[in-house]
């Protein structure tokens, strides 16, 4: 007899609400395979009950099919707490580790759902150098641009960006790339929530999932002290630095949404003052992301070599990466906009923000998609009777 059925039957004895026999696992990758054979333990043990959204949402199932293994593993947040805690974590012969698990089923949720799937796989494969890549080529394209438009060096009166490329070409370029992130992030979160449709969405449960993404619940570890990245100790500083980047991105994303209304509608075109709305709002997101970014990569770098799945590694620091030199480049660009680097920090600057979007469908940013989803799953799950009905015997 395996240690696992052990386990299992030795809490069925115990009279635990755990499963009275191993049920057999369908098909699946070897890594989804992996989260339901650990899911299995998990079930029997429940110590962990009280960590997150995952575990409570295990226990209304018995058997981990694929599409409860893709929602399992988009609920998890990585915060490491339930391998620090583990007594079944390795060295022991169960190997539990639930959030390196989780994060490999993840990673294949990234090309699996992606649309069109060829560019999910490729950047599964070169994150890194797709990223770097991308964003290296479309600057050189906008400084040969810029160089054949009016030169690369020399500076523009005022400060004026469409003074070197017009306002009609940025958007003629921009609108391209922006369409497809939304219609490529659309599809794929179309595909993850069709994989299993819990039913329908309450106005509560929007409200509660709405609140969890924004307040990053559970990466508090379950007990509010905050979550494992290095060791044993409970850090805050994972969550500080998620909120300063995603809300320095939303802060730099309203800049530029601004700044759009203000020249279509109040035809009150660009270099705004620095007291204006457009340029608050654009250098807070930008300090916020740059801090939040440089506290992440710094975070990724101590991360425990066990809780982290090192396929991913690349794809994560890509996209902390790109966003951190999209933020400096911005900020820079602002410094020296007077400067006779305009051009040259302006063509840096589109270049990594078209990079940052033509691949945000396919790595770190389409996560915080499907978790949002997962989270919005879960909240409309627990609303309804346990399929299990293991109180009607
Ligand atoms: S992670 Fe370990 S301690 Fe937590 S529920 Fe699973 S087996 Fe139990
Ligand atoms: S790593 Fe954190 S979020 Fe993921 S399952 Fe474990 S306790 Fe839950």
């Amino acid at each position: 007899m395996s240690p696992l059925d052990t386990l299992v039957r030795e809490a069925a004895s115990l009279g635990g609400a755990a499963p009275a026999r191993v049920i057999p696992i369908q098909p699946m990758t070897g890594s989804e395979a992996e989260v339901a054979r650990v899911l299995q333990i998990c079930n029997a043990c429940r110590y962990c009950e009280g960590f997150c959204a995952v575990f409570p949402a295990m226990t209304r199932r018995l058997d981990f099919a694929k599409n409860d293994v893709n929602f399992l593993a988009n609920l998890c947040h990585n915060c490491g707490a339930c391998l620090h805690a583990c007594q079944y974590a390795p060295p022991h012969e169960f190997a539990v580790n639930v959030p390196r698990a989780m994060a490999e089923v993840r990673l294949g949720t990234y090309s699996e759902y992606a649309w069109p799937p060829a560019l999910g796989r490729l950047y599964q494969r070169n994150g890194l150098t797709l990223a770097l890549a991308l964003a290296g080529g479309l600057a050189l394209f906008m400084m040969l641009a810029a160089a054949l438009h009016g030169g690369l060096w020399g500076g523009v009166e005022g400060g004026n960006f469409y003074a070197v490329f017009p306002h009609n070409l940025m958007v003629a370029l921009f609108a391209p790339v922006f369409l497809f992130a939304v219609l490529a992030l659309g599809i794929g979160v179309r595909r993850f929530w069709r994989s299993e449709v819990p039913g329908t969405a309450s106005a509560a449960a929007v409200a509660e999932a709405t609140h969890d993404v924004l307040r990053l619940k559970y990466l508090d570890g379950g007990h509010g002290e905050g979550c494992n990245n290095a060791d044993d100790r409970f850090t805050q500083a994972r969550r500080r630095f998620h909120h300063l980047t995603f809300y320095g991105f939303l802060l730099c994303f309203a800049a530029t949404s601004v700044a759009t209304l203000y020249h279509y509608l109040l035809d009150w075109p660009a270099p705004y003052g620095y007291t204006t709305l457009p340029k608050l709002l654009g250098i807070s997101g930008g300090v916020m992301l740059v801090v939040g970014t440089v506290g992440l990569f710094w975070l990724n770098l101590r991360r425990h070599a066990l809780q982290q799945d090192l396929r991913q590694r690349p794809m994560d620091r890509a996209f902390i990466g790109l966003l951190l030199l999209t933020a400096a480049s911005g900020l820079a660009l602002m410094v020296g906009k007077g400067s006779a680097a305009l051009a040259l920090l302006l063509s840096v600057h589109l270049g990594a923000v078209m990079a940052l979007f033509a691949t945000m469908p396919y790595g770190k940013f389409a996560h915080g998609i499907y978790r949002s989803a997962a989270l919005l799953k879960w909240a409309i799950e627990k609303r309804q009777p346990s399929r299990l009905q293991l109180g009607d015997d």
